[in-house]
């Protein structure tokens, strides 16, 4: 028998068809008719059925560490919420959820705190992915809408790909841009990245810029946009505003573009090229991903890109416009029911009294939060002081992912109530949980996820429960019932709180909102079963979904316009001391996801990377007395991490790359987030995780 169902893993959201056995998954491979990968699987992907079973699970509900009923573990988890909310005001209490959520378990713990408990302090993983991105679409469309598709990087002429190792983070759409550069000699692809990436194999040219001055750059193209002559006059005018503002911050930034190649530390020449190739060809894509959203000034970035796109008018159309990736598999998902801090529900925010009280009566929620919650960062920070003293920790492991880990660990150790619903026994974060409640996990979830290009995906249920797991939505579901919600919280399978949230996205709407799923307002089970993947809006106008965005050049400003942003210079914060003179990057692995809850169950993906390492350059090693293959230690006054080194011609003098996966079940000095310092961008609030500053020593020297 076989079953269809989505990829667990990154923002490409592949269709997996799975092949079913006695009691387990015999066999996964690609969904040849999903059109985001047509039957290709990575490696992760086809080793899916292989990081399954009871092994290392959650299998009971716990109490300080002792096997209990359910009935008793909800019971518990609803009276102190409720004793927590009494004696301390709703914003004593916080949820983190994470983008390896169901849409409709995040729509149901989105729905409980933002509408019930009455606060905002809900925030998710995917602020440490993806944010920025986030930020900087609202910033120019008034929404947060991805404007392109798949098929764009196939339409294209001209991939410039930011920030992102697309062959290990995203490789289906590596392979996607590989084979359409096959079949195209004539496109061209520009990847800017500090590191010479797996995905520069593919690149005609490589920008491999100093990190951090991914906006100088961008801002350096408008200018050179303007100064030549190249702006699209008639596309300004028409469908934009703010853009002699954006020009004048731009053009102000540096005296020269000989002093702009050298503040980004690449030569002229490739800088100009570059600005022509953009300048010179209608049809670009602009692929960006964490090199560009980890950043102090993340927003900012995502701006400065866009902002070359509308001068040019290069979106809105087959092979064009500003394409941000999400990490995650359902980081989009999230953020169309709400699930950040600073989100309400089906793309409303706080910002208007009118859209919280229009979601207030749609949920006839008694306690509807006013106000932005805190972000990931400062949640935990708020935990450290004592202002939180309630927090649910759903499916993630901020322990290990956040940064200064170490803060992290000990706001959970003091926290009067940690509660984790996870699927996994032994994460970093669970050992400090005084509630565990076992999770289903992704062979046995059942719901929707949606990917980077919009698309709406079925995750089905392979196998059953392990143990006595839970569905999230039903978990939180339950504890609600038992704070006194059970009318809002009544229900009974996942497709009633997808028909829920898809009438909430059409309520009061009006055609005022980018996502618009209200079609499937009245979904019946059989309907939501047999569910093709689609891309949102799905409207009467467009009821097989919206593969592009902006062909009319409506946008979702108050003025219809998309707008330009004046993008200033920003330094990173963390910069280089004296004491902690490198430059640290962090990042992922082909083969390893995350903290490797699943994929460290199969020695097959450890074939590629099988320790924590640090890579360096030749001319650094020689200067640290370190040889290839030995322990090194980075340090930091929050912490450690030893690795191996690997010495590369592919790093920057003055760099150092770590991979984000290892943590404690793994290598206990391996946590790379204890290095970093919790400074975000002040306006999306994502860490800035590029760019940490470390020093470096052998662990032994001789
Ligand atoms: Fe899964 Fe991403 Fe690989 Fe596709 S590319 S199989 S979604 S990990």
């Amino acid at each position: 028998m076989h079953k269809l169902t989505t990829c667990p893993y990154c923002g490409v959201g592949c269709g997996v068809d799975a092949e079913l056995g006695e009691g387990v998954v015999a066999k996964v491979q690609g969904d040849k008719e999903h059109p985001s990968n047509y039957g290709r699987l990575c490696v992760k992907g086809s080793s899916l059925h292989e990081v399954l079973g009871t092994n290392g699970r959650l299998l009971s509900p716990l109490v300080d560490g002792q096997r209990v009923s359910w009935a008793d573990a909800l019971d518990r988890v609803a009276e102190e919420l409720l004793c927590t909310i009494k004696e301390h005001g709703p914003d004593s209490v916080a949820f983190y959820l994470s983008g390896q959520l169901l849409t409709e378990d995040y729509y149901v713990a989105n729905k409980l705190i933002k509408g019930f408990i009455g606060t905002a302090n809900v925030d998710t993983n995917s602020r440490l992915c993806m944010s920025s991105a986030v930020a900087g679409y609202k910033r120019a469309f008034g929404s947060d809408t991805v404007p392109c598709c798949y098929d764009d990087l196939e339409q294209t002429d001209l991939l410039v790909l930011v920030g992102s190792n697309t062959a290990w983070n995203h490789p289906i759409l590596f392979q996607r841009m590989q084979a359409a550069k096959r079949k195209n000699p004539d496109l061209k692809v520009v990847v800017v990245d500090p590191r010479r990436t797996a995905t520069c194999d593919l690149a005609d040219l490589h920008l491999a810029i100093k990190p951090g001055t991914d906006s100088e750059l961008f801002s350096g193209l408008l200018s050179y946009i303007s100064s030549e002559d190249l702006v699209n006059r008639a596309y300004v005018t028409q469908f934009t505003e703010g853009f002699n503002e954006a020009i004048s911050a731009a053009s102000e930034q540096f005296n020269s573009r000989a002093e702009l190649a050298e503040y980004c530390g690449i030569d002229l020449a490739t800088l100009e090229q570059f600005y022509q190739l953009f300048s010179a060809t209608d049809k670009v894509i602009s692929f960006y991903s964490q090199g560009v959203n980890q950043s102090s000034s993340g927003t900012d970035n995502s701006n400065a890109i866009i902002n070359c796109h509308l001068a040019t008018g290069r979106i809105g159309y087959p092979g064009a416009g500003p394409f941000s990736i999400t990490g995650q598999p359902n980081a989009m998902g999230g953020r169309e029911v709400g699930g950040l801090a600073n989100q309400l529900a089906a793309h409303m925010d706080f910002s208007s009294a009118e859209a919280i009280d229009r979601v207030g009566r749609f949920w006839d929620a008694p306690n509807i939060a006013q106000a932005n919650g805190l972000t990931a960062v400062n949640l935990f920070q708020a935990v450290e002081k004592g202002e939180i003293k309630a927090v649910w920790v759903m499916g993630t492991n901020p322990a290990v992912s956040l940064p200064n880990t170490n803060q992290v660990s000990r706001a959970l150790e003091e926290c009067p109530l940690v509660v984790v619903s996870d699927c996994m026994a032994s994460t970093e974060t669970i050992r400090y949980a005084d509630i565990c409640l076992p999770a289903t996990g992704w062979s046995e979830k059942n719901g929707t996820v949606t990917n980077a290009e919009r698309r709406i995906s079925r995750q089905r249920g392979l196998l059953p429960p392990s143990g006595e797991a839970k569905h999230d939505w039903w978990i939180i579901s339950e504890v609600a019932k038992r704070m006194g919600y059970a009318e809002a919280f009544d229900y009974q399978h996942p497709y009633q709180i997808f028909a829920e949230h898809a009438e909430l996205s059409g309520f009061e709407n009006d055609g005022k909102r980018d996502f618009d799923i209200s079609l499937f307002s009245d979904i019946t089970e059989t309907a939501y079963d047999a569910l093709k993947p689609v891309q949102w809006p799905v409207t009467n106008d467009a009821p097989y979904g919206t593969a592009r965005m902006f062909a009319d050049g409506r946008f979702y400003t108050p003025s219809g316009k998309a707008r330009f942003i004046p993008v200033t210079a920003n330094k990173p914060k963390q910069l280089p001391t004296p004491e902690l003179p490198y430059v640290m990057n962090t990042g992922r692995l082909r083969d390893q996801w995350h903290t490797m809850a699943m994929t460290g169950r199969t020695s097959r993906l450890f074939s590629h990377r099988d320790e924590p390492f640090v890579e360096l350059c030749q001319a650094d090693a020689q200067k640290e007395g370190i040889v290839e293959g030995e322990l090194v230690k980075l340090s930091h006054p929050q912490g450690e991490y030893i690795g191996r080194a690997r010495i590369t011609d592919d790093q920057r003098p003055g760099e150092l790359f770590v991979p984000m996966h290892w943590n404690g079940e793994f290598s206990a000095k391996a946590r790379m987030g204890v290095l970093l310092e919790p400074v975000t961008d002040p306006i999306s609030g994502q860490p800035e995780s590029k760019h940490g500053r470390v020093a470096i020593e052998a662990l032994n020297p001789k």
